[in-house]
């Protein structure tokens, strides 16, 4: 069966006639094709949602978490079929996609229960007849739009808490990666016709027309900060809920006791880890400057040590670029580096031996500094740039000149160090010794243009959720302060 859109409970093939060619980026093949949703499609889905809203935000939370858990259920059971699909339109390395089915359905099943579990809170009331409660309601509408790094992923982590919350939902995944997001109709079917809407399409034609519907009541973004400004402009007029995990740059700091057979290895895999387009990949090193020499040496020769190739096949450390546009952005960057003065150790070209795809090679350089592009944009490619310091004081405040306040990272036992780190980088998520791991339980969001709001743990459901305060008299007897006065 072609691939096709799922509104209402129901396969459909979209009213647009059109279609997003899907390609391989490690051979730039076109693997199968998905509908490219329109306005008309994006109308019917969310009038799907819409209708279901009232019913879904009855049913009892139990009885959700219970379908949740289905969801997780069936999303491990097809971990294989859809890794692999993921990994063709994707092109990272299998091991990679596999890992994203199990934290997906991890998600899935964190988001069940607390889900069940967290209603609000009883509060003190100002009077004794009082009772007072702060509730906890969905929403309504939900739009999801996800990027093509890491697809499951990045829709389990809306989807999961805005079901959970009482939300329905209409996704919008990436025309770079539809394919494996359609095949969860299959996953999905479980739940009540509209409760999730799945439309293929590309950001103009379906992703606009999703934002502007006014029943949409919350817009739950990951991808470009381009994109991230483009909707928040478009849905200004609306006043309508935005939650957007945008682009980063983040910072690696490596202090003079880190240990080298830990932090070369460490460093190069939180860069190089889905060829670097991780929204938390390590764009900028810096490196203090006592062990700086042997650090880079090392560095340089691990990064040429690993091994691209198509990610399908097992012995791939580094797959392909998403696509030429990407590729041509990093090359640009490294080109200008270039002419700037950096000196490329390693790298900085398309591997010889790849006729097709688009590949590009673990790229380390030096003489590298802010005025740079390739150390103040968003890179997302293989590019480990590093920058020496000698004072910690001096390593902070580079990491803090950015823009971007995605993520951060330290090597580093000293514990004097990881206090500062901690309390001075301005970053949403700060890892000490343990590069780019997630925990569901802990939010995960940016600071400064990195966006706005956070996904997972408890602050990850609350997105999805209004606020009522009720205040409850029960006795409802006639108020001294009310009118006449001066009696
Ligand atoms: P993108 O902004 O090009 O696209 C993201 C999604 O938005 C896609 O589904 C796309 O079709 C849709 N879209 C595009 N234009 C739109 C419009 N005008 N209206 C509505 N929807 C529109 O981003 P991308 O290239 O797919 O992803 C890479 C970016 O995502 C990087 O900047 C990366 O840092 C970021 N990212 C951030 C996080 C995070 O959690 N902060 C995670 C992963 C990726």
């Amino acid at each position: 069966m072609p691939y096709q859109i799922w509104i209402n409970g129901k396969h459909a093939s979209g009213t647009s006639g059109s279609v997003i060619e899907v390609r391989n980026p490690a051979t730039e093949e076109i693997i199968d094709t998905a509908p490219a949703a329109n306005a008309a499609d994006v109308d019917l889905a969310v009038s799907a949602a819409q209708a279901t809203f009232p019913a879904w935000k009855r049913l009892p939370a139990g009885q959700k978490a219970e379908m949740l858990h289905e969801v997780a259920q069936k999303l491990s059971e097809r971990t294989d079929e859809i890794a692999r699909l993921l990994t063709l339109e994707g092109g990272k390395p299998l091991i990679e996609n596999k890992d994203e089915m199990g934290w997906s359905a991890a998600c899935f099943r964190y988001y069940a229960e607390i889900g069940r579990s967290s209603r609000g809170r009883v509060i003190p009331s100002v009077e004794e007849s009082q009772l007072a409660m702060v509730l906890k309601e969905p929403y309504g509408v939900v739009a999801a739009i996800v990027p093509w790094n890491y697809p499951i992923l990045l829709m389990a982590w809306k989807v999961a808490p805005a079901l959970a919350a009482g939300n329905t939902v209409v996704l919008k995944p990436s025309e770079m990666t539809p394919l494996s997001t359609l095949l969860f109709a299959e996953i999905f079917e479980h739940l009540p016709p509209g409760v999730i809407n799945i439309v293929s399409g590309y950001g103009k034609d379906c992703g606009e027309p999703l934002v502007l519907d006014r029943r949409v009541r919350v817009i739950a973004f990951t991808g470009s900060l381009a994109t991230g400004q483009r909707i928040a402009q478009l849905v200004a007029p609306q006043m309508k809920k935005l939650h957007l995990e945008l682009g980063g740059k983040d910072a690696f700091i490596v202090a003079e006791d880190a240990d080298l057979e830990v932090a070369v290895p460490g460093v190069a895999w939180a860069a190089l880890l889905n060829a670097g387009q991780v929204c938390t990949s390590t764009e900028r090193v810096y490196v203090q400057e006592s062990i700086a020499p042997q650090f880079i040496d090392r560095i340089a020769d691990y990064a040429k040590s690993l091994r691209l190739g198509p990610g399908i096949e097992p012995e791939t450390d580094m797959g392909p670029i998403i696509g030429q546009r990407y590729r041509e952005k990093i090359e640009d960057q490294v080109a200008a580096a270039r002419t700037q003065g950096a000196q490329i150790l390693t790298g900085g070209r398309r591997p010889p031996q790849f006729e097709r795809g688009y590949f590009y090679e673990p790229t380390v350089m030096t003489n590298v500094d802010h005025s740079m592009a390739i150390m103040s944009e968003e890179t997302f490619g293989p590019t480990i740039p590093i920058m020496t310091y000698q004072t910690f004081d001096e390593a902070i405040a580079l990491a803090n000149d950015s823009k971007y306040g995605l993520g951060a990272n330290l090597y580093t036992h000293d514990p004097v160090k990881v206090k500062r780190f901690f309390e001075e980088v301005e970053a949403g998520t700060l890892w000490i010794n343990d590069p780019l791991t997630d925990n569901d339980a802990g939010p995960f969001g940016g600071f400064k243009m990195s966006g706005m709001g956070r996904e997972l743990g408890e602050e990850g459901l609350d997105e999805f959720r209004e606020t009522k305060h009720v205040h409850w008299d029960f006795e409802g007897g006639k108020k001294p302060w009310w009118y006449p006065y001066g009696k």
